[in-house]
């Protein structure tokens, strides 16, 4: 059955993919990327300076370095759009924010190149990293057992299961079917995802 969605709410306005551009120019930003494959990748000066453009800027700059979008030949439109949208999803809670998901991000960025990780096909990289920068969008800064205990209507919907693990995994989801987000559109990439999700 086709997902039906308000696709108004989500038309883009502004050209996102030429704002990352910029940001990935910006002298400031490109000396803080400069550690973009390191440990301590300084994630709050990323923040202050791009705000919401940080997890596009960051998801961008990692996957072109491994020539990811190049390899899938992924649109760059729908891939920026994709991340603006999740950007807004993560709330503006003390921790689980999108600076938390640029963080995860960006290590595991680092863990992939550990000798464990060599030999690891294009897709599975990607999986990973799309995995790790969504891992939390839309933490509303409870736990599960608050979740359940309160019997909110996230734990009502997925019947006190894993909460807030299948509310990520289907917020991702759904913006990725939003319009102008779908990056796996047209590919056979989704059908790896379909996998992976089973
Ligand atoms: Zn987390």
């Amino acid at each position: 059955m086709q997902l039906q969605l308000p696709k108004k709410t989500y038309v883009h306005k502004i050209n996102t993919a030429v704002k990352v551009r910029k940001w990935q120019q910006n002298p400031a930003a490109l000396k803080i990327m400069e550690k973009i494959e390191d440990w301590d990748f300084d994630v709050f000066g990323m923040a202050n300076l791009c705000g919401n453009y940080m997890l596009a800027v960051v998801f961008c700059s990692i996957s072109e370095r491994r020539g990811l979008l190049q390899h899938f030949g992924l649109n760059i439109d729908t891939v920026c759009n994709f991340w603006i949208q999740v950007a807004q999803e993560y709330k503006k809670n003390p921790y689980h924010n999108h600076m938390h998901g640029v963080d995860v991000l960006t290590n595991t960025n680092y863990y992939l190149k550990s000798k464990i990780f060599e030999g690891l096909a294009e897709l599975d990289i990607l999986a990973c990293l799309v995995s790790a920068a969504c891992h939390d969008v839309g933490h509303p800064g409870n736990n599960n057992p608050f979740e359940i205990n309160l019997e909110s209507e996230l734990a009502v919907r997925y019947n006190d299961i894993s909460v807030l693990e299948n509310m990520h995994a289907a917020k991702t989801w759904e913006i990725l079917k939003r319009q102008g987000c779908d990056f796996l559109e047209g590919h056979c990439l989704s059908l790896h995802f379909q996998k992976t999700q089973e």
